[in-house]
């Protein structure tokens, strides 16, 4: 078999998709994006396929080499994410030719199905517990929302009070009927995140993500030693190489890998494997769609460390299409008490709807996120 083609296509919300097609007729599909960077991403996918057409598609390993290492410069979100992408679309290849889902390939189920979480709140945290509650009547007990709006490198108390309040609501209102993680989106800086997770601890979170920024990873040990809240990130991180010295420093409880953004599969169950052996969870990151997230939930499938797979169901950035809306076999994608099953089809276990994508590619997306500035009109992380 030789791979023959690749094919992208921007689609609503803010993704990319990609087909790899082969002599053969077998098509598999990957997802490669960074959210706000799609044709910067799409861009190097088709400057890759240099090494891909033509190639045997059965040869992961080997064409994963090539992409990170055939072109001397290596990492980085764009090229981290075209190569996992083509990745994806691999190991898509792959399962459907040998008629097994990918999860068989690397070696079988650890787990029946994953535990999701959904997101409430949006950019700026509100309607919090109303969100919660309705989709506590769907079934989901399992949330994640943004901690905080701006947040200055040191700010006043009000600040503090207000991202805590929110929480301190959800307690008083639904008691310990939810679980939830805050995500802190690299708002916070040193300063703050130790008075913040102070103050959030009494209300239990199941983690904080990205209490600092990734660039500051050498702190993630020291806030650990000042709060029993297990402390995550990842999806800032691109291979192997960075989540290494992260694991070394230490403070990290869960690390949360993208598969589109972090290598694919092969990169991402390495990485895996290297939490499991400092103790660490898995939650990969998935604000994406409906190709990232069945590559994540294989990874799941089979690494016994993974904990929570996140999904964007509904999620605030979801406009123009939501995460089932490009698939014909959404009923495999079921949640049922914010479980996920295994995927049964081969592959990935995605049928795309093409003429959808074809479609969505006419009006391809410009997302961006939003441009924050604070009081003084300073750039603000969003
Ligand atoms: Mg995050």
């Amino acid at each position: 078999m030789k791979i023959t083609r690749l094919t992208t296509y921007h689609a609503a919300p803010r993704w990319l998709f990609l087909k790899v097609e082969t002599d053969e007729g077998v098509t598999g599909w990957g997802e490669p994006v960074i959210e706000g960077k799609a044709r910067s991403v799409e861009a190097a996918v088709h400057e890759l396929s240099q090494y891909v057409v033509g190639q045997d598609p059965a040869r992961i390993n080997d064409l994963w080499q090539t992409l990170y290492r055939g072109g001397f410069y290596r990492g980085g979100a764009i090229l981290m994410s075209a190569i996992a992408g083509i990745d994806q679309a691999l190991w898509d290849i792959k399962g459907k030719a040998l008629g097994v889902p990918v999860y068989q390939l690397l070696g079988g189920l650890v787990r029946d199905r994953m535990k999701t979480y959904r997101w409430v709140g949006g950019d700026r945290p509100a309607d919090i517990v109303a969100q919660m509650q309705a989709h506590q009547a769907l079934g989901y007990d399992t949330f994640k929302l943004n901690g905080t709006e701006e947040m200055r490198l040191i700010d006043s108390p009000r600040a503090v009070d207000a991202a805590v309040a929110k929480i301190a609501g959800i307690r008083a209102a639904l008691g310990d009927t939810v679980d939830f993680g805050i995500d802190f989106h690299g708002r916070v800086g040193v300063p703050m995140a130790r008075t913040l997770l102070r103050e959030l601890e009494p209300y239990r979170p199941l983690f904080v993500e990205e209490p600092v920024l990734a660039e500051h990873y050498e702190h993630y040990a020291r806030l650990a030693d000042t709060t029993s809240i297990p402390l995550a990130a990842g999806e800032r991180m691109y291979s192997r190489f960075e989540f290494k010295h992260v694991l070394a420093q230490g403070g990290l409880a869960m690390l949360q890998p993208d598969l589109s953004h972090a290598g694919g599969i092969t990169e991402c169950l390495k990485i895996a494997a290297m939490a499991e052996a400092h103790d660490v969870a898995l939650a990969p990151h998935c604000p994406l769609g409906p190709v990232a997230l069945a590559a994540c939930l294989q990874v799941d499938l089979v690494s016994h460390n993974a904990v929570l797979q996140e999904q964007s169901i509904g999620i605030h950035y979801n406009q123009g299409a939501d995460l089932l809306d490009y698939l014909i076999n959404k009923e495999d994608f079921a949640c049922v008490d914010g479980y996920i099953a295994a995927l049964p089809k081969p592959g990935l276990g995605v049928e795309i709807d093409e003429e959808r994508l074809i479609h969505a590619n006419r009006t391809p997306p410009d997302w961006a996120n939003p441009l924050w500035r604070h009081a003084d009109g300073s750039v603000a992380e969003w």
